[in-house]
């Protein structure tokens, strides 16, 4: 047996594997994740490095391997617990040993660091005076210019200081020799928050809010470890909550992990944190440079901070003591990753909490089927905000069947209560949000006639409309002009259905003339503080609607928007996959969730074509529960996570006929796994999307009750495609429990 170490993980030799032997007195201790003493190069220089695995066959001359040292005492080191929580990552997720490195390590190379120098006096006044005076009468004018300038402040910034005097680099020098004065140098980190200092809260919580903190901090204070879901309504105070929880936790000197979605990680929600913790506060998100992200991984590993907070990547964030990690809206479908290794956030938040003794805490206004359904199992620890923390009553929401309105004559995209509560709305001085959810302008060209859709000739997925005419593919990037007539069937009748958030802004303005209308889509948040120009923008009340996205709806606070109209509702009930329903329902509920949240009550109105569908029902009664029970049923009807556990494999080639039958052996291959087992598997299909820049993709499913089976199934197929030539230009991607199809 040989140990694969990794050496010195901080630098490009990352991406190197050495062996190892282990000496009989370290048996046992080696292991996964362990931190040894190795001797490294052609000096033997003692180096420490991580196990990463291990091999039962040399890689080159067994006589020129050597043996580890040793393992460190006291081996505390942050590296080698996140080390451990990758070969977890690999282990459950698959990839390699360097790829799950790479993400808990997010820093790859070591960043140039930063420093500050600052010129200091050395000597009393007295002594500096004297020295001055010598200086002018020698007629060193550069030397006395400085001496003045420090005898005035005896500490100043070193390059600030020569700019300002023309100082040269030697004059400094000679100031050095005579010992009146030392450069000193040190370490400035680049700081993405501007520092703040914490203030008095004046918040008296709610019944609901004290008691949730009350077990949490019973249990912590015990020693006790647990997993918690705060399911709260939206603006029930759960970020409240979370925060009170972070500051029990730092009073006992350990440190935090904040999650929360990037595109709810705004100004607003770092300022409350600040208001609580101060500068001991930071963030990470993926617009800050490489300089700043190592930078604050540094703070974070010094104690320099309490709280990180940020997307999913900060949940590896090298505290020396993790004592909680909070995952907001942890129904995000933002917390898998989509790169391998393909993990989800709050299923190796769980691990690295218990890798850690650090405690887990989840929340939501409208929980993922994964987390209720282990509170329903005793698993979590289910905490509930069941009604708005301030003022703010539930919105009362309106099931608009549009079916009913084109038989009526109505024909427009707003529905006549959405337009009447409009019209109130701007009268009253109010806001309004309308949401859809779907970029582009007309959305897919379709013939009225015969039903063909305009599709990429590269990527088989239909093309969308864009102003102008133009006829864009959002995958590839394929353009063509607009057409005039079917080219199936030669009718006129074709054109787009589906309205665009930029169709619908036009619409907008047409109808309410003096209305200030703003949108917010991928287009219009581009540029780097797009979105927080936009929102802080309706914040502040230069706009009357917000039209867009999706990203509207997520978890920003406007007290003054009374009126949330949900535009095509069913949009995304009828896409191809198993989450369809869930996803629905969580993007009305969080949609409804904005409306009046301020002191004025909120209506919504939802306008829909499927006004009996579950999700829809129990959305506009807001009642998880029933959608919960409901949609479980399905799942466990179809044995879809997480009533069962889904593996994805995804094969892609440029070679259509090659990968079909690569695909179909693969299936063989797992379907023999599964024959002795409870495992099922399904395909191989063309996925929705069945081609994307020329590159085919086949899908395979398997479907097993029991992960672990899944993993060891991956496994073997993994061997299988090494050995065999067939999957020679096919790449093959595994992954679990996916969020959506790929
Ligand atoms: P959530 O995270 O559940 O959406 P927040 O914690 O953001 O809820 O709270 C929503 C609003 O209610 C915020 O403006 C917050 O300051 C306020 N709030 C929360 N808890 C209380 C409380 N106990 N008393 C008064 N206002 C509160
Ligand atoms: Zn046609
Ligand atoms: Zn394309």
């Amino acid at each position: 047996m040989y140990a694969d170490i990794i050496v010195d993980i901080t630098n490009e030799k990352l991406d190197k594997i050495f062996q190892y032997r282990i000496p009989k007195r370290l048996d046992g201790r080696v292991k996964v994740g362990a931190e040894v003493l190795v001797p490294f190069g052609s000096g033997n220089r003692q180096t420490r490095g991580y196990v990463v695995g291990f091999s039962g066959e040399p890689g080159y001359d067994p006589a020129k391997i050597k043996e580890i040292l040793d393992i460190p005492e006291k081996s505390v080191a942050i590296e080698s617990r996140l080390v451990a929580l990758a070969a977890w990552m690999k282990e459950s997720y698959g990839g390699t040993m360097i790829q799950a490195l790479k993400t808990v390590l997010p820093i790859k190379r070591k960043e140039r660091e930063r420093r500050r120098q600052t010129l200091v006096l050395q000597c009393s006044r007295a002594e500096a005076e004297e020295k001055l005076a010598w200086y002018e009468r020698k007629n060193q004018k550069a030397r006395a210019r400085l001496l003045r300038a420090l005898i005035e402040s005896p500490r100043a910034d070193y390059s600030l200081i020569c700019g300002k005097l023309q100082i040269t680099r030697p004059v400094v020098r000679a100031l050095e020799e005579a010992g009146l004065v030392s450069l000193v140098s040190d370490r400035v980190y680049r700081n993405p928050v501007r520092p703040r200092q914490a203030e008095e809260s004046c918040i008296t919580y709610t019944q609901p809010q004290q008691e949730a903190v009350r077990r949490f901090a019973e249990d912590y204070g015990r020693g006790l470890r647990r997993t918690y879901l705060v399911y709260g309504v939206t603006g029930s105070g759960k970020t409240e909550v979370y925060m009170a929880m972070i500051r029990k936790v730092v009073e006992t000197g350990r440190q935090a992990v904040m999650l929360i979605p990037e595109i709810a990680l705004t100004w607003q929600t770092v300022l409350r944190f600040q208001r609580m913790f101060g500068d001991r506060v930071s963030i990470l998100n993926s617009r800050m440079s490489a300089g700043e992200r190592y930078d604050q991984m540094q703070r974070a590993k010094k104690g320099e901070i309490d709280v990180m907070i940020g997307p999913r990547s900060a949940l590896f964030t090298p505290f020396p003591r993790l004592g909680l990690i909070v995952i907001d809206e942890e129904h995000e479908s933002s917390y898998k990753s989509e790169q391998v290794p393909r993990y989800h956030a709050r299923e190796t938040a769980g691990e690295r909490a218990r890798l850690e003794g650090a405690a887990l805490v989840l929340g939501s206004a409208t929980p993922s089927l994964e987390a209720y359904s282990r509170c329903k199992k005793g698993e979590y620890v289910l905490l509930q905000l069941p009604a708005r923390a301030g003022s703010g009553a539930l919105p009362k929401v309106y099931v608009e069947d549009m079916r009913r309105e084109l038989r009526s004559g109505n024909r427009s995209i707003l529905s006549d209560r959405l337009r009447t509560l409009l019209t109130e709305r701007l009268d009253a001085g109010q806001q309004a949000m309308l949401f859809l959810n779907r970029r582009g302008y007309a959305g897919f060209i379709s013939c009225r006639a015969c039903g063909h859709v305009i599709k990429c000739p590269h990527c088989d997925v239909s093309l969308c409309a864009h102003r102008g005419g133009r006829l864009v593919c959002h995958y590839c990037g394929y353009e063509t002009a607009a057409v005039r007539n079917c080219p199936v069937c030669g009718s006129p009748h074709i054109g787009g259905f589906r309205a665009g958030t930029q169709q619908i802004e036009e619409l907008v303005r047409r109808e309410f003339p003096g209305a200030r209308v703003l949108r917010m889509d991928a287009d219009t948040t581009r540029t780097k503080d797009g979105h927080e120009k936009i929102l802080s923008a309706f914040g502040d009340g230069e706009a009357d609607i917000l039209v867009g996205t999706q990203m509207i709806v997520k978890g920003h606070d406007f007290p003054n928007v009374t009126l949330v109209g949900i535009l095509a509702a069913d949009m995304s009930l009828y896409s191809d996959d198993y989450r369809s329903a869930e996803r629905t329902f969580q993007l009305l509920t969080q949609a409804a969730g904005r409306a009046g949240r301020g002191a004025q009550a909120g209506e919504v109105v939802i306008q829909t074509y499927s006004p009996d569908h579950y999700s829809i029902e129990t959305a506009a009664r807001q009642d998880y529960e029933a959608f919960y029970e409901e949609e479980m049923r399905y799942r466990e009807l179809m044995g879809y996570p997480p009533a069962a556990h889904l593996l994805a494999v995804l094969l892609t080639g440029e070679d259509e006929e090659k990968l079909g039958t690569a695909a179909a052996y693969l299936k063989e291959f797992a379907a023999r796994l599964g024959a002795s087992g409870h495992l099922a598997v399904i395909g191989p299909a063309s996925p929705y999307v069945g081609k994307v820049s020329d590159v085919y993709r086949k899908i395979l499913y398997l479907k097993c009750g029991k992960y672990g089976m899944l993993v060891k199934a991956k496994d073997r197929m993994e061997q299988y495609i090494g050995l065999n030539s067939g999957f020679r230009d096919i790449r093959v991607q595994f992954d679990f429990d996916p969020m959506s199809i790929f």
